[in-house]
């Protein structure tokens, strides 16, 4: 969805933005003035997670639940497991870190880099059979990837990478369209005002 069809969240707002307006977040690196939407600056990343700052507005996150938006095939295997009443623990690390509610249900609509697949392929040591994995995504809501909030999360910044780990599902939202959480999001910013 176009960035200025969507409710900002007001640390969102705040954000620098490129030419066209879109804001920038915070674990995006910069060259010549130009955001690289599609990179994740390593400095940017570790001081977000060793300040427990959000990836996406760079301000605190309280203690408690932290948000991230997945991809289609996360998406199934979260589903999956909860439907079936299994806990679901992450243990693949993943570069993107975690947000608010609020700027993840923001990102999951504007940003065209979350829930890429390809954006997370290089990290994911899962490796399930494609069969399963198109049969699982048949069988549940989330196509295109979920929102989803975790108790809370871990980290390590290694010599080259800044690692994040998630645990324990606490909210799943699932989208199968660009707009699903336009409600979510506004009941969201009320609650907050
Ligand atoms: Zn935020």
């Amino acid at each position: 969805m176009r960035f200025d069809s969507v409710p900002m969240p007001p640390t969102v707002e705040v954000r620098p933005r490129d030419p066209r307006g879109y804001p920038v977040p915070a674990i995006t690196p910069w060259h010549d003035d130009q955001p690289q939407f599609a990179l994740t600056d390593y400095d940017r990343s570790a001081n977000c997670a060793r300040q427990r700052l959000c990836s996406v507005c760079d301000t605190l996150m309280p203690r408690g639940p932290v948000w991230r938006v997945v991809g289609g095939s996360e998406s199934a295997a979260i589903g999956e497991a909860l439907a079936a009443g299994r806990p679901y623990r992450n243990l693949a690390p993943t570069l993107e870190g975690p947000g608010h509610r609020a700027c993840m249900l923001y990102a999951s609509m504007v940003c065209p880099y979350l829930a890429r697949p390809n954006a997370r392929r290089g990290l994911d040591a899962r490796s399930p059979d494609d069969m399963t994995a198109h049969v699982v995504r048949g069988a549940v809501r989330g196509t295109l990837g979920a929102v989803v909030g975790f108790a809370d999360y871990e980290f390590a910044v290694t010599s080259s990478q800044v690692l994040f780990r998630f645990v324990d599902v606490v909210e799943f939202l699932p989208h199968d369209t660009a707009d699903a959480h336009l409600d979510a999001l506004r009941a969201e910013l009320d609650q907050a005002r």
